[in-house]
């Protein structure tokens, strides 16, 4: 990226992305010294041949800007050291996406580029979207808080699409955030700790689309009712999303239908019964707002359709993975507490759930209403006394211990329920007492689910 050529540039926080964009503006011309808290990180950055020295040294007068890594806080619970140094110093702070609109207002200002924000489901609609523009054959590059860096995606370029996943963190380090379409899903209470407020949250939220040419605001919740109606009374451009009633400027769906909705009524556009990658409600939002940017991006109808049957989802993420005769088995190990399990739970009429690992909070107990829906529990990790007690007489449960046996006895169970069911890791937990991580403990799931006898594997 060449928007600091030749001007001095402090870079903090060594994560994956941190490397990326060091490497970039250097690539530019421009000069970085790099730092992070962790010596080990700036051990790598030196062995690699970056600058790297205690930030508390440099002559912050002389700094064009200071790039930030978005785990760093800006705010709260206090900003950290580099931010006050800067504000002292009245150096700007950005981020890496910034960097890229900064890039992309150099290079192809009118290349299409698809913004995704919000508290759930940012990177269902990501991936989405990303992969409808593809299915249609776009050149397409997906990045930002899905994974990928967006200084490691391809320069901008005319009919190059950019969808990028922007977290509240990413998009309060990205001021000048212009998307050619901007979404904003939902706004529910969550990173509260980070940002201090929900207003101060919604605020940022609303920045992105406050800066778009098309704005999608899903208006389900008070925050996103308020950011869609300022915009529409500043006559800007907004698609509503909703998925409990009609919007006559917008798409809405009724359980699995999606409709365009106009002053005349609604007119169907895409039905998701039958795509077992989105199942539920809120994959009916996600979908709903997917269709929207497609279509605004200009995309036909039948494109946005046939990208929809063929969404493979997203890896750990209500994901079916293997089904075996009536029984789908279904992923969702990244369901790290209950409020996360909700929706995939909701999703299937008759479960048999594989759950437990290091609980949260507050455990199970908000499942409740949800609980008609189990089979039967199969109990794992550190959990398992503590929800079987919350089972108590409701569910049927077994102490499975381990995810192995768990599955090997769901699988025998679920078979010969004879009716419709999943096998489903839906966990309510972090997995750190038996996995690193909660990619892992679902990959675990796959391989266990791919060594059953007869199993039809829907991934690889
Ligand atoms: P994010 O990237 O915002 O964390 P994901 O797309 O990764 O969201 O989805 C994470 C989980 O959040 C899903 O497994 C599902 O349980 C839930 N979820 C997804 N979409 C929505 C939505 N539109 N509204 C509410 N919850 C959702």
């Amino acid at each position: 990226v060449t928007s600091f050529k030749n001007q001095k540039l402090a870079l903090f926080g060594l994560g994956g992305s941190g490397f990326a964009t060091a490497r970039a503006l250097i690539a530019g011309g421009a000069d970085v010294t790099v730092w992070d808290d962790n010596p080990d990180s700036v051990e790598k950055a030196r062995a690699e041949g970056l600058k790297a020295e205690d930030l508390r040294e440099l002559d912050w007068s002389a700094l064009a800007a200071l790039i930030l890594s978005p785990g760093v806080p800006l705010t709260h619970p206090k900003p950290h050291w580099t931010v006050e140094l800067a504000h002292v110093a009245g150096v700007a702070i950005i981020g890496d996406i910034e960097l890229f609109v900064r890039e992309r207002r150099l290079r192809s200002p009118d290349c299409p580029f698809i913004a995704i924000t919000g508290t759930n489901g940012k990177s269902t609609t990501t991936a989405l979207i990303a992969h409808i523009l593809r299915a249609s054959g776009r050149d397409v590059q997906m990045g930002g808080n899905i994974g990928t860096a967006v200084l490691t995606l391809e320069p901008p370029q005319a009919k190059r699409f950019y969808v990028v996943e922007c977290s509240s963190y990413q998009i309060d380090l990205t001021p000048t955030i212009n998307p050619s379409v901007g979404i904003v899903l939902n706004l529910t209470p969550d990173h509260l700790d980070r940002h201090g407020d929900m207003q101060r949250y919604a605020d940022i939220k609303n920045r992105l689309v406050e800066g778009s040419d098309i704005a999608i605001v899903g208006v389900d919740d008070s925050y996103t009712q308020r950011i869609a109606e300022r915009l529409e009374n500043a006559n800007r451009q907004v698609i509503r999303i909703s998925k409990h009633e009609p919007v006559k400027q917008g798409f809405y769906n009724d359980g699995h239908r999606i409709f365009l909705g106009t002053e005349q009524g609604g007119a169907l556009v895409a039905d998701l019964n039958g795509i077992p990658t989105l199942r539920g409600s809120h994959n009916a939002q996600n979908a709903a707002a997917a269709i929207a940017a497609c279509l605004a991006v200009g995309l036909s109808e039948d494109e946005v359709r046939s990208g929809l049957a063929s969404f493979g989802g997203l890896k750990h993420r209500m994901q079916p993975v293997g089904r075996r005769g009536k029984v789908v088995f279904v992923n969702d190990s990244k369901a790290t507490n209950a409020e996360a399990a909700e929706p995939a739970l909701s999703s299937y009429d008759r479960i048999y759930w594989i759950a437990g690992g290091v609980p949260k909070v507050g455990g199970i107990a908000s499942l409740s209403p949800l609980f008609s829906r189990i089979a039967k529990a199969y109990l794992i990790g550190e959990a398992a006394p503590a929800f079987a007690a919350t089972l108590g007489n409701d569910v049927p449960f077994e102490m499975s211990g381990t995810l192995e046996q768990a599955v090997r006895h769901a699988a025998v169970d679920a078979e010969a329920d004879g009716a419709e069911v999943a096998v489903m890791l839906s966990p309510a937990c972090a997995s750190f007492d038996q996995y690193k991580n909660f990619e892992m403990r679902g990959d675990a799931f796959v391989a266990l689910v791919a060594g059953l006898k007869d199993v039809t594997m829907l991934v690889q």
